[in-house]
């Protein structure tokens, strides 16, 4: 028992320190990177299938570390969210990509991420109100992607405010379906216009089962009015399997990669010319 309890300190093992203080470094940076404006956006266009016409993008963060290189969204931004620099960080984004797409034929849309601690701890209405004021793009341009993670706190604050969005004409899509726990009881929680399916769904569109899966969740869009995105579509075949299966829409790198911005008007002059 006394050679335990000489070992209290146990937990703080070197590689836990040393994972520690490179966390905290890369908090410290972030910070720094937000103030420098190191972070910029790709966009990713977003295809209708009736048309074969691009009808948006979605804005994608990245972030150039001046040491490390590029850093992959997926660690920065969980990070971003525990220290609450998603609100500065997001706030960012939102004058970015509406700033952007403002440029854009007027029928084109672009789509922002939005994290849950964004409707936790800010105005996100007032940011929304700001973004379109000062970039001039018509509400029914912007479109925020959420996850079922933002409805799962305080759900009547959220959905109220969500609902206040959609009124001033801020179209609402339900991102990443399908990989939470309760999706399905998302659904009847708020009237989204758009549900993205997740890409682990396109992966494997190929097994009946999960084909089946898709064509129930293009069911529920259908009866709702809600337009069906089709997340990850990487092959020829996996776009004929999702169009066959009721998908409205897709989004992939079988069509392109996020682009930079400049890349972005390049690809709509490409598009639009032929
Ligand atoms: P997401 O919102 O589901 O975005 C789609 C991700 O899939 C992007 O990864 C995109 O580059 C990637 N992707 C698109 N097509 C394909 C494909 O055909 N194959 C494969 N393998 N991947 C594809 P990215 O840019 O690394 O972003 C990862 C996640 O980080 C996003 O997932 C989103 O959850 C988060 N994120 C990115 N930007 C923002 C932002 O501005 N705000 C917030 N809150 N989250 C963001
Ligand atoms: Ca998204
Ligand atoms: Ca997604
Ligand atoms: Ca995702």
């Amino acid at each position: 028992a006394k050679a335990e309890g000489r070992n209290t300190f146990r937990f703080f093992e070197p590689g836990m320190a040393a994972a520690f203080i490179a966390r905290n470094q890369l908090e410290t940076d972030l910070q720094a990177a937000l103030r420098q404006e190191a972070f910029s956006l790709r966009y990713q266009p977003i295809m209708t299938l009736a048309s074969g016409r691009i009808c948006g993008f979605e804005a994608l963060l990245r972030w150039d570390h001046p040491t490390r290189g590029p850093v992959a969204p997926s660690e920065f931004i969980p990070l971003a969210e525990e220290t609450g620099l998603i609100v500065p960080l997001g706030d960012w984004a939102l004058r970015r990509a509406c700033l952007e797409a403002a440029a854009w034929p007027k029928d084109m849309r672009v789509a922002v991420n939005v994290s849950a601690v964004q409707f936790q701890r800010s105005s996100l209405e007032g940011s929304v109100a700001e973004a379109l004021r000062a970039s001039g793009l018509a509400a029914n341009r912007l479109e925020l992607e959420i996850t079922e993670s933002v409805l799962m706190q305080n759900a009547v604050a959220v959905v109220s405010s969500l609902m206040r969005l959609r009124a001033t004409g801020v179209r609402i899509a339900l991102d990443d379906f399908g990989t939470g726990y309760s999706s399905l009881s998302y659904l009847r929680r708020f009237p989204f216009n758009k549900i993205k399916i997740d890409r682990s769904f396109i992966v494997e569109i190929e097994d009946p089962e999960v084909a089946a899966i898709v064509r129930a969740i293009v069911g529920l869009g259908a009866r709702s009015g809600a337009a069906i995105t089709a997340e990850g579509v990487e092959t020829e075949r996996q776009l004929d399997r999702v169009r066959q299966e009721g998908c409205t829409e897709v989004q992939g790198y079988f069509f392109s990669r996020p682009l930079t911005a400049d890349q972005a008007r390049l690809f709509i002059a490409a598009a639009t010319a032929a």
